[in-house]
């Protein structure tokens, strides 16, 4: 085990590093996703440490694209595009957790729970990366009032569409990487890894409902008045200090994404649990 985490560790300060020259992680999340990285890859095993790649991966190339386009709607957003430690852990820290179970206790169904929590976290950035593109206006999930693209809780069918792929995503890549596993293993072709897909999907779009509904009605949401914009963040990337104009200080944007994936994981293991 000491030996895998060392490897987990190597690949997660490779994939820290490439995050940092990218300039989609801050110093801190580059600290973030080696800590995450090590324990999915050195206690989970290589198909959660994949999983965890095949969402790194594609959500910092989604951020990355069209980013001239988004820069507008961007000072919405809490921190920018470089993700901080309280973002990877706020998307990897559930994923971690499962993983120091599974090392314990090496059940099945804590993979199912990681495949939702994985899909939920990929879903949402899907979801926000492709979704602020959408030129027809969001609308807020609670009252479906329309709100300025970036408006938390605001949610787009192109954005919609987008977390469907980000969750289905993970869950081909957990059924084509158990699946290799398997034959890998000598157990031949096995039947009971294509519920994955399914299983993401549900988890996946589950998890990111809850997002947006937090988002919408008790995450805390903020106003500069300098710029004369919302934001989600207690400090405004200008510098100055904002004030909260709906919802609870303490639930700040980490926290909403980490209470998704819970949600996710939750209802992913659930109907894995149901299909036996
Ligand atoms: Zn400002």
């Amino acid at each position: 085990m000491i030996g895998q985490l060392i490897v987990g560790g190597l690949l997660s300060a490779l994939m820290g590093g490439l995050g940092y020259w990218r300039q989609s992680l801050t110093i801190s999340g580059v600290v973030g996703a080696i800590l995450v990285g090590t324990l999915i890859f050195g206690l989970g095993g290589w198909v959660w440490g994949l999983l965890l790649i095949t969402f790194f991966v594609s959500s910092s190339w989604l951020s990355h694209y069209r980013q001239a386009d988004k820069q507008a709607v961007a000072e919405k957003f809490a921190k920018g595009s470089r993700r901080d430690l309280g973002q990877a852990l706020a998307n990897g820290g559930l994923g971690a957790i499962l993983a120091v179970v599974y090392a314990r206790y090496p059940e099945p169904l804590l993979f199912a729970a990681f495949v939702g929590a994985m899909s939920t976290v990929n879903a949402d950035t899907w979801a926000t990366e492709v979704g602020v593109l959408s030129r027809v206006p969001p609308r807020l999930i609670t009252t479906g009032r329309p709100v300025p693209p970036g408006t938390s809780g605001g949610v787009t069918r192109l954005g919609m569409w987008a977390s469907v792929a980000g969750a289905l995503l993970i869950g081909a890549m957990a059924t084509a990487l158990m699946q290799v596993q398997s034959l890998f293993s000598g157990q031949g072709w096995s039947s009971e890894v294509i519920s994955y897909p399914f299983l993401a999907i549900i988890g996946g779009l589950s998890g990111s409902l809850l997002d947006s509904l937090l988002g919408a009605t008790v995450q805390g949401i903020y106003f500069c008045r300098q710029c004369d914009k919302e934001t989600e963040s207690p400090v405004h990337r200008c510098g100055q200090r904002t004030q909260l104009v709906r919802g609870q200080r303490w639930l700040n944007n980490d926290l909403v994404n980490f209470l998704a994936s819970l949600l996710g994981a939750l209802i992913s293991a659930s109907v894995a649990w149901v299909l036996g």
